[in-house]
């Protein structure tokens, strides 16, 4: 590992980051393993094209355009609380969680960071649309769960990862093949407490085509077959990472996102459009990075409220 390598990672180390660094030479690796992923059944074909398209990844393995003449890939982790939205309604308080991975706003701070570092050093950085959870655990950032999230000794899967094309070069890398966590030899929580059973015991990739996460992030209805009930999250799903033993220090880390009074929570669940919002609903918004999936809002918020509304219907009826 070179000098500017080791100095760049000391510096995001000393800001709270971690990282690795590889050779752009092992994106041929990653874009193989996805091929042989969908060769052996295990990711369909059909369903990696839609995420490729929903998500306008450009997983081509190459920088774009405008990125310098990378060669090497910079991954970043940041550690980051699950975020607590309040909203009002019909004289109740209902609370939405945002999972630890959706605030963006430390993709910029990380190349703040790292940007005047490498440009002393005569090199660039820019936003990469990789698959970072495959890069972390290739890399030796992470290691996988049974449950296909991914786990950083002593912060559990309470951060957040980016990548970075850099032309900054890297002859001498960390590349292995993704190793899971020990805790999970013995452990099947997450299995059993899937929701949607989307978790298998033979394998570290969840179905994702029957992950809650797929369909709240999509703008489509929900199939039949899942009960809104099983919502928790404002988007997103947190089940399988509440359980897990690795994150048992860190699952009551939650930070307050915002406050929504009765009215501006009426206003999301009438489906305002976004255009029309007043412009302390969007700024709260976008607080959290939750303005730009406003559109899901409306659903989600809605069969959040509806299962805390059953749940309390339940509970006074017992008694
Ligand atoms: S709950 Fe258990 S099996 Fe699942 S990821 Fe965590 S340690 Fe692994
Ligand atoms: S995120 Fe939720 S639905 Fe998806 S695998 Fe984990 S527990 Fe199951």
């Amino acid at each position: 590992m070179n000098e500017i390598i080791e100095e760049l990672q000391q510096k995001l180390t000393n800001t709270g980051f971690k990282s690795s660094v590889v050779s752009v030479r092992r994106l041929p690796d990653i874009r193989r393993d996805f091929e042989n992923l969908i060769k052996e059944g295990i990711l369909n074909k059909d369903f990696y094209d839609e995420i490729v398209s929903r998500y306008e990844l450009r997983w081509n393995f190459e920088p774009a355009v405008s990125s310098p003449s990378a060669e090497s890939v910079i991954i970043t982790a940041v550690q980051q609380p699950k975020v607590s939205l309040e909203f009002e309604n019909a004289g109740k308080k209902y609370y939405a969680v945002i999972p630890p991975t959706y605030i963006h706003e430390t993709d910029q701070e990380v190349l703040d960071v790292m940007s005047p570092f490498l440009e002393k050093h005569g090199y660039k950085a820019c936003a990469a649309v990789l698959p970072s959870k495959l890069l972390a655990v290739r890399s030796g950032l992470a290691q996988y769960g049974r449950n296909n999230i991914t786990y950083i000794e002593d912060w559990g899967s309470y951060y957040r990862l980016r990548a970075f094309f850099s032309d900054m070069p890297c002859a001498d890398d960390k590349w292995q093949e993704p190793v899971a966590m020990e805790l999970c030899r013995k452990c099947t929580t997450c299995i059993k407490k899937c929701p949607t059973r989307a978790i298998s015991q033979d394998r570290f990739l969840v179905n994702a085509g029957k992950c809650l996460t797929f369909f709240n992030e999509a703008s489509y209805d929900f199939p039949e077959w899942l009960d809104p009930g099983w919502h928790n999250c404002i988007i997103g799903c947190m089940i399988c990472q509440d359980v897990c033993p690795a994150n048992k220090d860190h699952t009551a880390w939650i930070m307050p996102g915002g406050d929504f009074s009765e009215k501006e929570t009426s206003m999301i669940l009438d489906g305002v459009s976004k255009d029309k919002l007043p412009a302390e609903i969007s700024e709260k918004l976008q607080k959290v990075n939750m303005l730009e999936s406003y559109d899901l809002l409306q659903r989600n918020l809605g069969a959040l409220i509806r299962k805390k509304q059953r749940s309390a219907g339940k509970g006074k009826k017992k008694k």
